[in-house]
């Protein structure tokens, strides 16, 4: 069988650091695990811009359809800010997400013991959370028609549309239900079925989904009570199924529970390929972060766990994966820190090379 491919963009600012650390990893795993991975790089974003004059060559579009997965770094800066809308670096991502339909965006929030300080919550609170928001990535309020700025008895009037088709609802929650199966079989899903009747088909259709899940607890929660309880008592969720837009707000808003941006990964799947294995693009929730670009500075510990999701989501390497997650787990707990994690206590951050070879030593410990 083929090895597993991978098609590596590592974009702007610093998106290409955090991605060397990653590519040491995946070495790694090549050598002492004896997995190796066909990595191919292209470009994309600004750095894609200065070359082809566009965000995403179509070259790298048809790469990112044919590859297992596709892992990138970030994309926008400074420098790109006065392009005209069509080109900005962000174009390129969209494209990726909406050519490869990647309609199922998996955002963890989990809690590191050794960063709970960080939490704008107590410590108890968060200590041990692992909670997963699948987010509706490609339908409802963001994209409905009619949509727009019309004049109406001589006012402006701003119009959008939340829109969802059963089938859409449907493939979001299988999505969420088999995620759920993978973790601890708890499944909440949230909307607004008091006030939306878009929220009452999605209440239902997530209902009828279930009967192929009778494993999995299903409870359905209203998104506003959902954000209060985000923040009240968030160990009481496993998996949380929601749409487009309540997803961008309660996954930020779970993603602040865990601290630092710079340990945010995410995953975003789509259909299954001919090989059974979702389309998918995993890539750290940060951006390119041009303030410390350059610096060393950079914490690569998103981007790594934005590669462990795909060792356990597109590659079926789940024990791989949590090697992976432990190792960066250890090398917390032994203090190592770059320097978005650095507390008041103060003390000298590690780059971000030497926050990869922590990492790598702590892996070469797993295995002895
Ligand atoms: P940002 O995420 O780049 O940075 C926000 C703050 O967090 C900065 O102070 C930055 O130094 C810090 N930070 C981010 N990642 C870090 C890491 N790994 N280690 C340490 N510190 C980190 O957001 P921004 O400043 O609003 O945007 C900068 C550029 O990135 C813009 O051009 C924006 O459009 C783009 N952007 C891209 C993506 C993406 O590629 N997915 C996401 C968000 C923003």
């Amino acid at each position: 069988m083929s090895n597993p491919s991978l098609l590596i963009l590592a974009g702007d600012g610093i998106g290409p650091e955090v991605m060397d650390q990653v590519k040491r990893i995946i070495g790694w795993f090549g050598y002492k695990r004896d997995m190796s991975f066909d990595v191919s790089e292209d470009l994309v974003g600004g750095a894609a811009y200065d070359k082809h004059g566009v965000p995403l060559h179509d070259d790298t579009m048809a790469k990112a359809q044919e590859v297992d997965a596709v892992l990138l770094g970030a994309v926008g800066g400074p420098a790109y800010d006065d392009l005209d809308f069509s080109v900005k670096p962000e174009r390129g991502l969209l494209r990726l997400r909406k050519e490869m339909d990647l309609f199922a965006n998996l955002r963890p929030a989990q809690c590191f013991d050794a960063l709970a300080d960080f939490s704008s919550l107590k410590k108890e609170l968060v200590t041990g959370l692992d909670i997963m928001i699948v987010r509706e990535l490609t339908s409802g309020v963001y994209f409905g028609e009619p949509r727009g700025i019309h004049i109406e008895d001589n006012m402006r009037v701003g119009i959008n549309t939340q829109r969802y088709t059963e089938a859409e609802i449907e493939r979001g929650a299988r999505a969420a239900f088999e995620m759920a199966m993978k973790r601890g079989k708890k499944l909440c899903s949230m909307e607004k079925a008091n006030v939306m009747e878009s929220g009452i088909l999605w209440r239902d259709v997530v209902t009828e989904v279930h009967a192929d899940y009778p494993e999995v607890e299903l409870s359905h929660m209203y998104a506003d009570n959902g954000a209060m309880q985000l923040v009240r008592a968030p160990k009481q969720f496993d998996v949380i199924y929601t749409d487009n837009l309540f997803g961008d707000i309660l996954s930020d808003c779970a993603a602040m529970l865990t601290g630092s941006l710079g340990m945010l990964p995410s995953a975003s799947l789509g259909s299954p390929m001919a090989n059974g294995r979702p389309k998918a693009m995993y890539e750290p929730v940060h951006g390119s972060a041009p303030d410390i670009t350059g610096q060393e500075k950079a914490n690569p510990i998103a981007c790594i766990l934005s590669f462990a999701m795909a060792l356990r989501y597109s590659f079926d390497l789940g024990d791989e994966a949590t090697r992976l997650e432990a190792a960066i787990e250890t090398v917390l707990a032994n203090g190592a820190r770059t320097g978005d994690l650095m507390g008041p206590e103060g003390g000298t951050p590690l780059s971000t090379s030497q926050m990869g070879d922590v990492i790598l030593e702590a892996l070469d410990a797993s295995i002895l």
